[in-house]
């Protein structure tokens, strides 16, 4: 049985360096502005529509045609407070971009999402004020989250004047835009420095390593505040129902992510010359590519289906293949093959029957592997309500809302990956915020 080749720093600091660096570095003047140029500023813009904040994307490029950054920034940022990281790390393909009319004539879009970026970054590196706080309403609302859903929701909350208190489980504020994002598209901590413009606004106080189910109380939070907004995200995560997931090797990717995004050098990180990766969403792409760019030298995704099924869009696909990631469709895990440690996984050949249902069709084929990652998606972690969870309207193991976020309890409200229907991006979780902070303020203050 061959030793499992495991290294760490396998790459030169240099190579990390280039390979971790900015996937889209931002725009100069003189190519934003040829950028906005071709811009046809549509009525009734489909890109705008695609925008699942509703950006006013042509007001915010003519802005940028007339040197108006600030102004720019500000059309941004108020439908999405999180505009810097969104123009980051939007799968712009599959929204604005692919919405936009110039792919008909050229079947190039304007790219949006670099314009965002030229017109937010001076907002974060100058520290400019571009919000002020109503006049305060005495009215205190508690955040169970402080990601993209939760900070959204705390910051509009303190511009329509109330005060928010965001209990947060992990260390630092930002949820996957600081542990789970792949480490090239958000560079220099731009996630914290995000974060603390927003708290910046004041009237929001963070209260770190609290969390509902072990230090608070859903029935307590509703006690004390005068509503409760939950964007706790997805903490479990979904195992592949075989023998051996515990073994030394099989690693869940999204805990190996968190790892490389909190490592400064990347050179502590355990690396396998041979990796295989189960899942076909964002997160297997994301640790695939990553794993690569930390030197694997063979890294291998499987995935049950077809690649039209798969979670990733077709630009994520063509650039985890355009990075040395192979991704091979219709097998599913059934073996993990283990000695004193993973070596492998066997596999098994699925198709579609005539119903159009996955089944198995008997034939098997194995991979080496010195590292396993599970990637098959994320659930709601462990027992985070207690006596409370029959109070809450759930599906598919999530939190069931209205159209303005309200949960089935009158108070409580939720938003971001912890909801039925979420899409799983930060730009979503960042539009649920928003809308759950409107809405609980018509509650609390209802105009006449
Ligand atoms: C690996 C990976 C890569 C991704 N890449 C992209 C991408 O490129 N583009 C994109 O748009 N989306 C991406 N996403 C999805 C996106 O990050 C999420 O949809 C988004 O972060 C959800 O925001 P949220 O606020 O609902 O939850 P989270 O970001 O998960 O934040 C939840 C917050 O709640 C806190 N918390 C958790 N449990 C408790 C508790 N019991 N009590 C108190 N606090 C608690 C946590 O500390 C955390 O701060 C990615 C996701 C993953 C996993
Ligand atoms: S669809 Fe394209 S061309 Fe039209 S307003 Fe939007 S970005 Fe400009």
């Amino acid at each position: 049985m061959a030793k499992a080749d495991i290294q760490t720093g396998r790459l030169s600091p240099e190579e990390i360096s280039r390979n971790f660096s900015d996937m889209h570095p931002p725009l100069s003047r003189p190519e934003a502005l040829i950028e906005a140029d071709r811009c046809y500023f549509c009525y009734d813009a489909p890109c705008t529509t695609a925008c699942p904040t509703g950006i006013d994307i042509p007001a915010f490029i003519q802005k940028i045609r007339s040197d108006n950054i600030k102004g720019s920034a500000h059309t941004i940022l108020k439908e999405n407070i999180m505009g810097g990281m969104c123009a980051r790390v939007c799968p712009t393909e599959v929204l604005c971009e692919e919405a936009c009319v110039r792919n008909v004539h050229e079947d190039r879009p304007v790219n949006i999402g670099l314009l965002q970026r030229y017109s937010t970054d001076p907002v974060f590196e100058q520290g400019l004020r571009l919000f002020e706080r109503a006049a305060a309403t005495g009215r205190k609302i508690a955040v169970v989250g402080g990601g993209p859903a939760g900070l959204s929701c705390a910051h509009r909350l303190a511009v329509l004047g109330h005060d928010a208190v965001i209990f947060n489980r992990d260390g630092k504020l930002g949820g996957l835009n600081e542990y789970g994002i792949a480490a090239y598209k958000t560079v220099n901590d731009f996630a914290q420095q995000e974060v603390s413009w927003i708290l910046d606004i004041g009237g929001i106080e963070v209260r770190q390593n609290a969390v509902l189910g072990v230090d608070l109380t859903l029935e307590k939070l509703r006690e004390e505040f005068d509503a409760v907004f939950l964007a706790f995200g997805l903490g479990g995560v979904n195992t592949l129902g075989l023998a051996n997931e515990d073994a030394e090797g099989v690693l869940n990717a999204v805990d190996y992510i968190a790892e490389l995004r909190q490592s400064e050098t990347k050179e502590d990180l355990p690396v396998g010359r041979h990796v295989v990766v189960i899942g076909g969403g964002m997160t297997a792409i994301d640790i695939a590519v990553q794993s690569k760019r930390l030197g694997s030298e063979i890294v291998e995704m499987v995935y049950r289906r077809g690649p039209e099924q798969m979670g990733a869009s077709d630009y994520e696909q063509e650039f985890a293949q355009t990075s040395g990631v192979s991704i091979r469709h219709w097998a599913k895990p059934v073996k993990l093959l283990v000695s004193d440690r993973v070596t492998g996984v066997e596999f098994e050949r699925t198709e579609l029957d005539d119903n159009g249902k996955l089944r198995s069709t008997g034939d098997k084929w194995s991979l080496n592997a010195d590292i396993v990652f599970k990637a098959v998606g994320q659930a709601i972690a462990g027992d985070i309500f207690g006596d409370a969870t029959e109070l809450f309207e759930q599906k598919g193991g999530k939190l069931l809302v209205n159209d303005e976020r309200k949960t089935s309890l009158p108070d409580v409200w939720a938003g971001g990956d912890c909801i039925y229907g979420h899409d799983d991006l930060t730009v979503t979780a960042v539009q649920d915020g928003k809308v759950a902070a409107n809405s609980i303020d018509r509650y609390l203050c209802p105009q006449e």
